[in-house]
């Protein structure tokens, strides 16, 4: 293949658009900053998620419950 010599690229993680690998490209392997935030911003909400069970909620507001001693 002569010739071939076209600029590499690599998708972006986050929209999927060539990036081309060299010196321009600031943010590779994203095609920008907004797109570099974006990935981060995923890959930290999935790790800030706790795997198993949710924090139960906070039980507050049941005072009318033992209080109805007529006796
Ligand atoms: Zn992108």
């Amino acid at each position: 293949m002569p010739g071939a010599r076209k600029p590499r690229t690599v998708p972006c993680p986050t929209c999927g658009k060539p990036v081309p690998w060299d010196e321009t490209s600031r943010w590779r392997p994203f095609c920008s900053e907004r797109c570099r935030l974006i990935d981060l911003g995923e890959w930290l909400a999935e790790t800030r998620r706790i795997p198993g069970e949710e924090p139960a909620p906070p039980d507050s507001g049941r005072e009318s419950g033992d209080g109805d001693r007529s006796r």
